[in-house]
């Protein structure tokens, strides 16, 4: 069994105005994406937007050091990009949909998506969203430490560093033995 992991594919990570945006290479994949979830979903397949979550003036997180404040709790930063947010609003009632929060840049981290993947019997991650070599590549390590097979789709993963983004995709085949498609 498989499951497709979309991975912070935000307003304020893709927007043009986005308060910590990839840009231009984030608005890129956004039909590959899109038709990636629709495949899955066609399929039955599990399809999970996990979704970075902050407070604002949290003292205790290390990312309100590191970046400016994103994604916060109750604002329209949070809200699913593009097509891919007119599509999960098409399908956020299905069985084979979940919409999780986030904290930190793995999707697995203080979450019960392990469990939840466990339960269905899936045992192949497939990822998509950004950042590709920030929280895609964290999930992935994650992942791959947790035992799943992964497969990351090369033109549905971007970044705001284009160096990054390819070191990345090198890693997720090299060292996590993952099908980079
Ligand atoms: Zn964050």
């Amino acid at each position: 069994m498989r499951a497709l992991l979309v991975i912070d594919y935000t307003e304020d990570f893709i927007a043009h105005d986005g308060a910590l945006t990839v840009g231009a290479p984030g608005q890129a994949v956004e039909q590959k994406i899109t038709e990636t979830i629709e495949t899955f979903h066609k399929a039955n397949d599990f399809v999970v937007f996990a979704v970075d979550v902050h407070d604002e003036g949290d003292i205790y997180h290390p990312e309100t050091k590191l970046f400016p404040p994103h994604n916060l709790r109750g604002t329209k930063g949070r809200d699913l990009y593009g097509r891919v947010g007119e599509l999960y609003e098409e399908i956020k009632g299905s069985a084979n949909v979940y919409f999780m929060d986030k904290t930190r840049y793995s999707a697995f981290v203080g979450t019960d998506l392990d469990v939840k993947l466990r339960e269905r019997g899936i045992t192949e991650v497939h990822l998509v969203g950004d950042v590709t070599d920030i929280c895609v590549l964290h999930t992935a390590v994650y992942a791959y430490s947790l035992g799943y097979e992964l497969v990351v789709y090369k033109d549905a993963v971007a970044s705001f560093d284009a160096a990054g983004h390819e070191w990345a995709l090198g890693h997720f085949e090299n060292a996590l033995g993952a099908k980079v498609l």
